[in-house]
């Protein structure tokens, strides 16, 4: 299943997030790509607000992983932009989220493609100068 949605506003995307954190499931694993500035952690933030989180969100990049625990199941946001080797996803226990009772968001997975499962819905988001600063194309994909 492909399905694309054109955004114009951050909050668009945001609201995107929301939908689709209401409608996730236990288990599922969820990446997102695109360049700095696409969009992908207002979309998380989005996400998070679907499942319930009232806290801030922010992308966890010097950190790797950070665990939301308030909201209707465990929010796992991962943003990998500064791994340096896929060991440190073991060493932070990634399958116990992956393959646990939460969901599991991966900004910039495309740093690490073996470690994605099969059955990931993946999300591209670009932009197109052409089509104004704040136009955003968001492709998401499920196998
Ligand atoms: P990333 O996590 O992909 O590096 P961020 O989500 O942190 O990117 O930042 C996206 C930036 O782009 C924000 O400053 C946001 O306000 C801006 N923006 C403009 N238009 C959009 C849009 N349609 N969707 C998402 N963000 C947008
Ligand atoms: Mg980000």
């Amino acid at each position: 299943m492909e399905k694309i949605i054109e955004t114009r506003s951050p909050e668009e995307t945001f609201r995107l997030g929301e939908q689709f954190g209401k409608a996730a499931s236990p288990g599922m694993v969820v990446t997102l790509c695109g360049d700095l500035g696409a969009g992908k952690t207002v979309f998380t933030q989005g996400v998070a607000s679907g499942l319930g989180i009232t806290g801030p969100v922010t992308s966890p990049t010097f950190t790797i992983l950070q665990i939301y625990e308030e909201g209707r199941m465990p929010f796992y946001h991962f943003d990998v932009y500064r791994i340096g080797d896929p060991e440190e996803m073991e060493e932070i226990g990634y399958e116990d989220c992956f393959f646990g009772q939460g969901i599991s968001l991966v900004e910039w997975a495309d740093l690490i493609p073996e470690l994605i499962p099969e059955e990931a819905v993946r999300i591209l988001i670009r932009r197109d100068p052409e089509k104004g600063f704040d136009y955003r194309k968001i492709t998401i994909t499920a196998p």
